[in-house]
C-alpha cells in the first residue's frame, strides 16, 4: 500500500480508495484517481482538475514513475522494440507489432529469465528480478503515451487502437504470478484500461501448479503453452523446465484449463531442423493435443541463441503444418516479426541488434 510519498502505478481501484481513507479523504477520490490514470492516462497529479487543489497537492508527495526510454529501433516491417530502464537500472524490453487493423503490444514480466531454454536468446541474460505491477503496467502506458494509441477496438482517426496484449517479452510470467495477475485486473477492468481478457495472452512454459492458479484466477487471459517436442526426452534437452513438470502432466493441467465459448488453448512450436521436426514428430503432436481444444502456432526458430541449433527449412515448416491440419490440428505458421532488430520471439536481450537503426527520441520521463 502506498502512504505519503509511494508509487501509484499499480494499485488497484480498491486500494486507492483505501489509501484515500488513510489520508482522511472519501473513498470515491480513490475511483476518481483510478480513471485519472488508467481510462485518461493523465501521469500528472497537476492535470487531474476533478480533485480538489488540496488533494492534488497530497498527491504531489507521491510518485507516478513510468519507465524510461533508452532506446527505440523500427524494424522494415514497422515493427518497434524498446528498451526501458527501470527506477532501479533494471532493463527490459517491449514490442510493438502493427497490423493492417490491430496493434499488439508485447511485454516482459520479468528483467532477464532463469529458465534457461535452449534456443532463447533472453535466457542468456540470466534472471534479475521479477517486475512489480507498475512496471508491467508502465509499459503499456508507456508505448500508448509514445504513440498517441487509444486502447481497445475503436482507434483514432483511421489508426487502430493497442487491441492486443501479450505476456510473452522477457521472462516467465507464471513464475511473477502474483504481480501479473494485479496486473491483469488493471488491465481488464472497464474503469481501468478495459482491454478484454479475450485480446490479453499470457504465454508459459508450462508451470503446472501456476496454470492451475491461473485457472482460478479473478481475470483469466488466453493461455499460450511453449511446447517445442513431443518427447520428453527432447523436450528435457530444450527446456529444462521439462524435468520438472513432464509433458503428460502438463498437458492433463491444460486439460483442466477453463476454456470459454470458441476459445482454444495455443501451442507454441518451435521448428528446429532435425530436432523437433519430423513426421513422427507431427503425429505424434497431433495424438498428444487430441483432446484438448487447441492450435498450434508454428515459429521456424529464430536465430540468436543459436547453441547450434538451425530453423526447420520453409519446405520442412510446411510439411509438418500439413500433416497437423490434415488430421484437423489448426495450425498456423508465425511469420517472424522484426527480426532485423532482434525484436522477435526469443530475440529480446538488451544488448542485440541495436546497430540498426537505433534512434533516441522522445522521451516521457518527466515525472520522475
Ligand atoms: N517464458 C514464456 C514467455 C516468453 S514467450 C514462454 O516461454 O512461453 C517467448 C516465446 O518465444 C515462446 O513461445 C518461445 O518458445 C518462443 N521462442 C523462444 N526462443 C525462440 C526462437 N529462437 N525462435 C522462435 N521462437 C522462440
Amino acid at each position: 500500500m502506498a502512504a505519503s510519498g509511494g508509487e501509484l502505478l499499480g494499485l488497484t481501484a480498491d486500494e486507492l480508495a483505501a489509501l484515500m481513507v488513510d489520508w482522511g479523504e472519501k473513498p470515491y477520490h480513490g475511483r476518481q484517481l483510478y480513471g485519472a490514470l488508467y481510462r485518461r492516462r493523465q501521469l500528472d497529479p497537476g492535470s487531474m482538475t476533478e480533485l480538489s487543489k488540496s488533494l492534488r497537492r497530497k498527491l504531489e508527495s507521491c510518485v507516478i514513475s513510468l519507465p524510461r526510454l533508452q532506446r527505440r529501433q523500427r524494424a522494415a516491417d514497422g515493427t518497434e522494440k524498446y528498451l526501458l530502464e527501470l527506477t532501479d537500472g533494471e532493463k527490459v524490453e517491449c514490442v510493438l507489432i502493427p497490423e493492417r487493423k490491430r496493434n499488439t503490444l508485447c511485454i516482459s514480466t520479468q528483467a532477464g529469465c532463469p529458465l534457461d531454454c535452449r534456443f532463447c536468446l533472453t535466457a542468456m541474460l540470466g534472471f534479475r528480478r521479477n517486475l512489480d505491477p507498475a512496471e508491467i503496467l508502465g509499459q503499456v502506458l508507456y508505448v500508448l503515451a509514445d504513440k498517441n494509441l487509444a486502447i481497445g477496438s475503436v482507434g483514432i482517426g483511421s489508426r487502430p487502437a493497442l487491441t492486443n496484449l501479450v505476456l510473452m517479452g522477457m521472462g516467465e510470467p507464471l513464475l511473477n504470478l502474483e504481480n501479473v495477475l494485479k496486473s491483469l485486473i488493471i488491465m481488464t477492468d472497464p474503469e481501468g484500461l478495459a482491454l478484454s481478457p479475450r485480446r490479453i495472452t499470457l504465454s508459459t512454459v508450462g508451470l503446472v501448479p501456476q496454470i492451475r492458479r491461473l485457472a482460478q484466477a479473478p481475470v483469466v487471459p488466453n493461455l499460450a503453452v511453449s511446447l517445442s517436442a513431443t518427447t520428453d526426452e527432447v523436450r528435457d534437452r530444450l527446456m529444462p523446465i521439462n524435468r520438472r513438470y513432464p509433458i503428460d502432466t502438463l498437458l492433463q493441467a491444460c486439460a483442466e484449463f477453463p476454456l470459454k465459448r470458441n476459445q482454444r488453448l495455443t501451442f507454441e512450436y518451435v521448428l528446429m531442423d532435425g530436432i523437433n521436426d519430423s513426421d513422427q514428430d507431427a503425429r505424434r503432436l497431433v495424438k498428444l493435443l487430441a483432446q484438448l481444444r487447441s492450435k498450434v502456432n508454428l515459429l521456424p526458430l529464430n536465430p540468436g541463441n543459436a547453441n547450434g541449433l538451425r530453423p526447420s527449412s520453409p519446405r520442412r515448416v510446411n510439411r509438418f503444418r500439413e500433416i497437423l491440419t490434415g488430421k484437423g490440428l489448426p495450425a498456423y505458421v508465425r511469420r517472424p516479426r522484426g527480426m532485423d532488430i532482434y525484436a522477435a520471439c526469443g530475440q529480446l536481450h538488451l544488448a542485440a541488434g541495436h546497430h540498426s537503426r537505433a534512434t533516441r527520441t522522445s522521451r516521457l520521463d518527466t515525472n520522475r
